[in-house]
């Protein structure tokens, strides 16, 4: 009978770490999926056609953009 309560209470712990792995996995990817979903404004290197994020483009005159400086030294700006 002893070992009829250890199995129980062993089964329980194992169902209770289960459900709490099931219920974290979501939680964890959520965000995640939340920092990819926001559309990143991407534009091209007048020179290399590159694209990359606006946050990270060099602005050159006349609206142009570039993804590094050598590339807008290239152009002319
Ligand atoms: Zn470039």
């Amino acid at each position: 009978m002893k070992y009829l309560i250890v199995l129980a209470v062993v089964m329980a712990i194992v169902w209770f770490v289960r459900n709490n792995r099931r219920a974290d996995e979501p939680g964890k990817e959520k965000p995640r999926q939340d920092t990819l979903e926001p559309p990143q404004d991407m534009v091209q290197c007048a020179v290399c056609s590159l694209h990359l994020p606006r946050t990270e483009a060099l602005p050159g005159r006349e609206g142009r953009l570039y993804c590094c400086a050598k590339h807008r030294v290239h152009a002319g700006d």
